[in-house]
C-alpha cells in the first residue's frame, strides 16, 4: 500500500491528511508539539471562510477531531532527518518510518530581532507569542515590535489584558485597514512609527528598552511579531531547490526532489494564511493520489 508521511500538524498538514485518508492512502502525520500549529497563537480568526469569528484554538481542535475521527494516525514526535534511497526514510527521535511520499508542512519559527539583550531576556519579559504569554502581563505596560496583521492582532489582544500597549513599527503599518481602524479606536494602544529597538535592558527581567531615537520606554513585556522563517535542518543532505529559505514547488506542491512535497508556510509563495495552507494540503494530496 502507498505510504505517505506528513511532517507537521498545522492546517496544511491536517488538510493533506484529510484528503489522503479519504482517498484510501496510508498516512501518518508527525507532530512534535500540539496539533494546530500557528492557529494556537491566534486569539481570534475572522478570515477563514465558514466562520465569521472563531478562536484559533477552537479551529485547531475542530480540524484535529475531524482527522482523528477519520482514523488518521497521529504520532507525537519530532522529525530529525529525512533520507532518500529507493524510498524515503523519516527519522524520528525514537523510530524510523519508511514512506513512498513525504509532505513537509512544518511552517515557520518566529524570527528574532537580533538586538542586544534579547537572548538573555527571552521568557523574562521578551516573548514571541501574545496569546501564549499575554496573561503574565495583566495590568502592565507592554510593547510589540512589528507592523503587519499579526502584530496588530496581538496588540488588540493585549490591549484587553494590559494597561498600555506600544506598537513599534520600523517604517509604516502594513496591516489590513480593518485592523488599523480597530487599533485607532483603542485608547490604550499607541503606535510609534519609524523606530527600532536598540537594546533590551534589565538584569533579571526586562525593565525598559532603548529605541533608535535614543528614548527609553518603560515596559514590563515586549512581544516580537515580525514573522518567521522555516527551520528545515532535517532536510539537510537532500537536493531540494529553495528560495530565500523556503521550499520551491510546482503547482502540484511537489519540490524538485521527486516524491517530496511542501505545503503551507514552509513553501515559497505570496499569501501565508490558514486558508492557503489548507488549500496547499488538498492540492498535494490530490496530486499524490493521481500519481499512485
Ligand atoms: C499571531 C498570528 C496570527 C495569525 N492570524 C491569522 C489569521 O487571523 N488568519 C489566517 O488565515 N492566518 C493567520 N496567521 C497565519 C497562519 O496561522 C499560518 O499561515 C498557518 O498556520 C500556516 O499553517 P502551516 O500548517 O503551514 O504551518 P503551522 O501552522 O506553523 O504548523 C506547522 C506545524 O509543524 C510542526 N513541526 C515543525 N517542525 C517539525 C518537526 N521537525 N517535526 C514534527 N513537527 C514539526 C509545528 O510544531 C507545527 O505544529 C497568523 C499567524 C500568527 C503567528
Amino acid at each position: 500500500m502507498t505510504k505517505c508521511v506528513i511532517i507537521g500538524a498545522g492546517p496544511a498538514g491536517m488538510n493533506a491528511a484529510l484528503y489522503l485518508k479519504r482517498a484510501g492512502i496510508d498516512v501518518d502525520i508527525i507532530e512534535k508539539d500540539v496539533p494546530g500549529g500557528e492557529m494556537l497563537k491566534t486569539d481570534k480568526i475572522e478570515n477563514y471562510l465558514g466562520f465569521s469569528s472563531i478562536a484559533g484554538g477552537d479551529l485547531a481542535l475542530n480540524m484535529f477531531r475531524q482527522i482523528k475521527d477519520l482514523g488518521v494516525n497521529i504520532i507525537k514526535d519530532e522529525v530529525l532527518k529525512v533520507v532518500k534511497n529507493d524510498k524515503f526514510e523519516v527519522q524520528l527521535t525514537t523510530d524510523k518510518i519508511s514512506a513512498d511520499y513525504v509532505i513537509v508542512a512544518t511552517g515557520r519559527v518566529a524570527r528574532k530581532l537580533g538586538v542586544l539583550g534579547e537572548e538573555a531576556l527571552v521568557n523574562r519579559g521578551i516573548s514571541y507569542c501574545a496569546v501564549c504569554d499575554g496573561a503574565f502581563y495583566k495590568g502592565l505596560d507592554v510593547a510589540i515590535v512589528g507592523g503587519g496583521d499579526s502584530a496588530l492582532t496581538e496588540a488588540l489582544y493585549l490591549s484587553d489584558i494590559c494597561n498600555h500597549v506600544y506598537v513599534l513599527v520600523r517604517k509604516e503599518l502594513r496591516a489590513s485597514h480593518i485592523l488599523q481602524n480597530r487599533v485607532k479606536n483603542k485608547d490604550n494602544i499607541t503606535i510609534l512609527k519609524k523606530v527600532q529597538v536598540s537594546s533590551f535592558n534589565g538584569s533579571d527581567r526586562l525593565t525598559d528598552i532603548t529605541l533608535s531615537d535614543g528614548k527609553n520606554l518603560l515596559v514590563n513585556g515586549l512581544f516580537v511579531a515580525i514573522g518567521g522563517m522555516p527551520d528545515l535542518r532535517f532536510l539537510n543532505g537532500l537536493d531540494i531547490d529553495m528560495k530565500d529559505g523556503y521550499i520551491l514547488t510546482d503547482d502540484k506542491m511537489e519540490s524538485s526532489l521527486n516524491g517530496l512535497y511542501a505545503i503551507g508556510d514552509v513553501r515559497y509563495k505570496n499569501v501565508y494564511q490558514i486558508i492557503t495552507a489548507a488549500s496547499d494540503g488538498a492540492i498535494a494530496a490530490v496530486s499524490i493520489k493521481e500519481g499512485v
